[in-house]
């Protein structure tokens, strides 16, 4: 910790991956002698750089942009890029950190990396934001491409700064590079599903933990936090399921809908209008409640779906959910609860689903959008979601097969970590002293 001072949520993951790895050290003790895990916690390289843009005033404005190419044992580093205020290079290293165990757990050939800026995309007009993605790609793009590090979106980057990134890259490089970026428009290179796949493969991921209790979705009183992208597809699918999914929020406040929520009424305003969640309830009218800083977790719940940030979900909700009988937590977003509330569901034997497992389903899509890129190809829905399914199937499968092998059944963060880590540590061997 001492050579990465004030990084709190990077120190936060490594430790978490850490103390899941005892049991590794014991039976595979050439790991510590190769200095495996002091490797793995030193990116390969780390990228930090000015973002200049002009606001639609005439001033200009200095962001600061980061990406950090953590990992490429596996394939080409890939991870999402973050918009937020609060990014610095603590939640970079963190997500990127993450992202290693998480792209190795997917089966897919991809090493794990992470990036954005402290810009805040909330209340810029749309020519902002596209002179902002401009600025960030004219120093990202030297970095970034297929074979070398494949970036997508994350909090803050959705289709429309993919979008201008993307016009960027290919305009400095002239080269239309599909493979460069992952989340494209479905009209030039994207993939179908890959906008639904991080909140359906956390519901389908879900679902294979409520199997292993002979539960399902259906007829579960389901609350979700965040109302992005991952939160309203991870609403959708639970819906389609047979939960009703009765809470959402967003960093201002939460809704109760106890009809269910209207997922096209939600995506109407988050996605199109680009709106608050306190629209939602002014649109529904009285059935709805909405209160303004509270936090969605007061809400009773049997299933929990974490899907807006890190360090969302602290003991004391933790400890409220668990009186309310909730059954199953997973993370669709990363990192979302704190460590105490994590040790907190596992004593009391709530299924828990960790994020680098329970959100794979976003990256594993990525790197289908990727192979679809290579090959000049285009699938259809039904097709991609049935390769969404399985790969939730095999990661959960994975996952819970890993924790038996290490006397932790049950246990999907140990199982989580120690299947991400073996893989990465094995082609690290191989590999030299890389
Ligand atoms: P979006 O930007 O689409 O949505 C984020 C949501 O979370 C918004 O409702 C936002 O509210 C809320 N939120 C963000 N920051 C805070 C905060 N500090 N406090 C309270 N609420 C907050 O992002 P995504 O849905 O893409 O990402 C959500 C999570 O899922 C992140 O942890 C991300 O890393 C993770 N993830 C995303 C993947 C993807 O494919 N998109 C893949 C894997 C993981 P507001 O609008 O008020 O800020």
């Amino acid at each position: 910790f001492r050579r990465n001072p004030g990084e709190a949520e990077f120190h936060q993951a490594v430790t978490e991956v850490f103390e899941s790895l005892e049991a590794v050290s014991r039976k595979r003790p050439e790991y510590a002698e190769a200095a495996i895990l002091q490797r793995m916690c030193e990116p390969e390289r780390q990228i930090i750089f000015r973002v200049p843009w002009m606001d639609d005033a005439g001033r200009v404005q200095i962001n600061r942009g980061f990406r950090v190419e953590f990992n490429s044992a596996l394939g080409p580093y890939k991870g999402g890029l973050r918009f937020h205020p609060s990014v610095y290079l603590g939640i970079i290293k963190f997500l990127g950190f993450e992202q290693i165990f998480k792209n190795s757990l997917t089966g897919m050939p991809i090493g794990g990396g992470k990036g954005g800026s402290d810009f805040d995309p909330r209340g810029k007009s749309d020519a902002e934001v596209m002179r902002f993605c401009q600025s960030f790609m004219t120093e990202l793009y030297r970095h970034i491409g297929e074979y070398t590090d494949v970036p997508a979106g994350d909090i803050g980057v959705g289709g429309r700064e993919i979008g201008y990134l993307f016009g960027q890259y290919k305009r400095i490089t002239n080269r239309y590079e599909s493979g460069v970026l992952t989340g494209k428009g479905m009209g030039w290179g994207g993939s179908l599903v890959r906008p639904e796949a991080t909140g359906y493969g956390a519901v389908l991921f879900t679902q294979e933990m409520l199997k292993t209790r002979g539960a399902s979705f259906d007829g579960q009183r389901v609350v979700v936090s965040g109302s992005g992208n991952v939160a309203i597809n991870a609403i959708h699918k639970a819906q389609t399921f047979g939960a009703r999914v009765v809470a959402a929020s967003d960093s201002t406040g939460y809704i109760v809908d106890e009809a269910g929520i209207d997922v096209d009424l939600l995506r109407q305003i988050k996605e199109v209008e680009r709106g608050r969640i306190s629209d939602y309830a002014e649109r529904r009218g009285s059935k709805v409640s909405y209160v303004a800083g509270g936090n969605v977790w007061d809400v009773d719940a049997t299933v929990a779906l974490p899907c807006a940030t890190q360090n969302e979900l602290d003991d004391v909700a933790a400890k409220r959910l668990i009186e309310a009988g909730v059954l199953a937590v997973a993370e669709g977003a990363n990192m979302p609860c704190t460590t105490e509330a994590t040790a907190l569901f596992q004593e009391a034997g709530v299924l828990f689903g960790p994020g680098k497992a329970a959100n794979a389903g976003g990256v594993a899509t990525s790197a289908l959008e990727m192979q679809q890129n290579a090959s000049r190809d285009s699938w259809s829905f039904e097709h991609t979601e049935r390769r969404l399914s399985e790969i939730m199937v095999g990661i959960h499968d994975r996952c819970a097969a890993t924790a038996d092998e290490y006397g932790m059944p049950g246990n999907y963060v140990a199982g989580a970590n120690i299947a991400g880590f073996v893989k990465v540590a094995d082609a690290m061997m191989a590999q030299g002293l890389i």
